[in-house]
């Protein structure tokens, strides 16, 4: 039996086994997905325990997307330009890093909210890990402007810079976030606002355009108080459950070599979240 894992600290709520597992069953393959959750100090170590036991690849959350980069053997260039690895496959012994964040965002992007990116232009909220991809990821896909928001202001500061670095396209901080929103094409919401347990909370205090569409990455609740924002001023708006599950089709799809049957890893993703809520669970950070 082939194994895979995913590697980060607390993994105490994640839905990745049940999306995954799922998928092999619904396939017929001999592969199992398991949690290793590991305390800081211990990641090199887990690593070459990963090599020796030859597993499949795992996949990376929360603190070690960063960290891991140097414990591998080679890194696709667009995890290299995000700065951030979340799967890894063992190929003899080579680990090899990749990002299926940022692509897994687009597609879900793309297939749920019908949104093309080329030539829009984008408001993103929050310059932590998740909103580097997807800065990243939008910019690789022609979208015309780019601002960021963060009240952090080094964060936010130091991701414009990177960004403004690395691509041609109108990459800003932002400065008047109600009127940039407004004349936007897309609102992303890569902030923790609105998150379990705090559902009422939302980044946004003022009414949306019914032009914009929003695309919120929380998938805890699924429909958080931004995407409800968004429905009463009459706009798109899209749950982050799709870009989960997207970047774990990608990793199933890197781990495995065959299509990933995504409509059983939504669903395995969709119970194993219902059943988390049942469970009044209090931790307020799911990772993957
Ligand atoms: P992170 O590294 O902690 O970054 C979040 C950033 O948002 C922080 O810099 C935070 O600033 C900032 N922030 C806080 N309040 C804000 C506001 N009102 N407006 C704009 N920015 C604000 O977290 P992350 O890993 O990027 O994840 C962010 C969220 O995305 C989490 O809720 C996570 O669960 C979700 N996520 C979803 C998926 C998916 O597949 N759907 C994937 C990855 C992450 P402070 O540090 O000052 O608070």
């Amino acid at each position: 039996m082939k194994k895979c894992y995913l590697i980060g600290h607390p993994l105490g709520h994640s839905i990745s086994p049940a999306m995954h597992n799922a998928a092999y069953k619904e396939l017929g393959l001999d592969f199992e997905y398991l949690l290793k959750d590991t305390a800081p100090g211990e990641l090199k170590a887990q690593i070459e325990k990963f090599k020796a036991e030859n597993v499949a690849g795992f996949n990376v959350t929360i603190p070690y997307k960063e960290k891991i980069m140097p414990l591998l053997d080679e890194i696709t260039p667009l995890a290299e330009k995000i700065g951030a690895v979340n799967t890894v496959k063992n190929e003899n012994g080579k680990l090899i890093g990749y990002n299926t964040d940022g692509p897994g965002f687009l597609e879900s992007l793309k297939d749920d909210a019908g949104f093309n990116p080329a030539g829009k232009k984008v408001v993103i909220l929050g310059a932590g890990g998740a909103g580097r991809a997807i800065a990243v990821t939008l910019a690789e896909d022609n979208a015309s402007s780019i601002i960021i928001y963060d009240p952090e202001e080094k964060k936010q500061d130091d991701l414009v810079e990177y960004l403004f670095d690395l691509f041609e396209i109108e990459i800003k901080k932002s400065a008047d976030l109600q009127r940039e929103i407004n004349e936007a094409d897309l609102l992303v919401n890569a902030s923790p606002i609105g998150m379990h347990p705090n559902v009422r909370l939302s980044p946004i205090d003022f009414r949306l355009s019914p032009n914009l569409t929003i695309y919120d990455i929380i998938y805890n609740p699924p429909e958080t108080e931004l995407i409800k924002q968004a429905k009463r001023a009459g706009a798109k708006a899209v749950s982050g459950l799709g870009m989960l599950v997207r970047q774990g089709a990608l990793a199933f799809e890197i781990f495995t070599g065959k299509p990933a049957p995504y409509q059983t890893m939504l669903s395995g993703a969709k119970i194993a979240l219902h059943l988390k809520q049942d469970g009044h669970h209090k931790d307020p950070k799911p990772n993957n």
